[in-house]
């Protein structure tokens, strides 16, 4: 058995990102400047879109975005059950509703026919996740969007990058949003990015992320001198500094270093765990590949003699760090407490939140750690299955 604890995530963080961290100390530019833009300018090309908006995190991203499509108190927003409390809590925002939808009992995808059932009169937006990595149906949602006049923010903070029939995340219509949390693919700390190819709400959304100061009303119209600016907007404090761009530039040359490594790491779990009844392995939808943010093995229960939480003790024991992807929005106190949802209201998020682990997968484990990953699953499943 491993000596030390496998911790369930850790960022990628090497001696370029710490030298470029430092260059940026030593310039004094510390707040949004001129790293911020090359981060946006190459993460626009990546994606190829035409804006891309550097925030201080997904949770600031999807804010704006909603800020961008008019929300207004009263108004409905589709969002996944199975979702962590970022995609819901921006709409609370604005006294507006999340209405959540369930989502598919293999991918834990947000499924489309229930967005189309949740819509209503006030549906305004839908906001799908690309859950654990993989792509929603993004055609069928757009169209299912289009036909009913709503706007689609996409929450995609796992998925960078994640292709959708050849195509990028990113690159579809109305709005996505990134995240760059420490755990995230690629991390700039805490931090994230806005991409549209929409400049009006691009516009908008830039100005709204700095106080709602518009830099072009200066350029316009001051008198002369930088001191002079504009309010537009009540806006907010969103920008991304300086020192966590030096760190998104580095991580985001590395990025097909760290997917190959995911993707090895989703290959030999897959192995390893395809023939064990007593688990069941991600399903990959054939429109869409995987950035593996999560790797998720769901519990076959009746096949053990132990539930979810007894079996994460087991990994403990062990020396392994999981987690769970997520504990579903209704069933927290919250959301029942406002809306009154009781478990049973969204049953695939349900079942689903009782036999979900995710497993550590990140480009630093080593070959052994992956191996003990392995071994500590199958000798918990060896030792409690029926
Ligand atoms: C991490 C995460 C977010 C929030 O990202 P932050 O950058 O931490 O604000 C939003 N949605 C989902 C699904 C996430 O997992």
């Amino acid at each position: 058995m491993r000596k030390n604890f496998l911790p369930f995530a850790l960022p990628s963080i090497d001696q370029e990102e710490i030298k470029e961290v430092v260059n940026t100390l030593r310039s004094s530019w510390l707040t949004t400047g001129p790293r911020v833009k090359k981060f946006e300018e190459k993460f626009a090309k990546f994606i190829g879109a035409k804006y891309a908006i550097a925030v201080n995190s997904c949770t600031a991203a999807l804010h704006l975005a909603l800020s961008a499509i008019d929300l207004k108190r009263g108004d409905e927003v589709i969002v996944p059950a199975m979702t962590f409390a970022a995609t819901a809590e921006v709409v609370r925002y604005f006294d507006a509703k999340p209405v959540l939808a369930d989502v598919e009992t293999d991918t834990l995808l947000i499924n489309p026919s229930v967005i189309e059932e949740k819509i209503t009169k006030k549906t305004k937006a839908v906001i799908p996740v690309h859950y654990g990595g993989q792509s929603v149906d993004i055609d069928r949602i757009l169209k299912i969007s289009r036909n009913h006049r709503l706007k689609v923010i996409w929450d995609a903070a796992h998925s960078f990058p994640t292709k959708y029939k050849g195509k990028l995340v990113g690159t579809f219509p109305d709005i996505t949003c990134f995240s760059f949390y420490a755990t995230k693919t690629i991390t700039t700390g805490e931090g994230g990015m806005i991409i549209t190819n929409n400049k009006t709400r691009a516009e908008k959304m830039r100005i709204l992320s700095l106080h709602g100061i518009s830099k072009d009303t200066w350029k316009r119209y001051a008198a002369g001198g930088s001191w002079y600016y504009k309010i537009i907007y009540p806006g907010f404090k969103y920008n991304l500094n300086d020192i966590a761009a030096s760190l998104g530039l580095v991580q985001l040359k590395k990025y097909k270093l760290f997917l190959q490594k995911r993707e090895k790491i989703a290959r030999l779990y897959n192995q390893a765990f395809r023939s064990l009844p007593e688990i069941e392995i991600p399903t990959v939808k054939e429109y869409s590949t995987h950035a593996w943010h999560l790797y998720v093995i769901r519990l076959n229960l009746d096949r053990l003699k132990i539930n979810r939480d007894q079996f994460i003790r087991e990994l403990k024991k062990r020396n392994i760090g999981v987690s769970v992807h997520f504990i579903p929005l209704h069933i927290h106190p919250y959301y029942q407490k406002k809306y009154g949802y009781r478990a049973k209201d969204f049953p695939k998020s349900y079942e689903a939140y009782k036999r979900i682990i995710s497993l550590p997968i990140y480009p630093k484990m080593t070959q052994k750690d992956i191996l003990d990953v392995i071994w500590a699953v199958r000798a918990t499943i060896n030792k409690f299955k029926r």
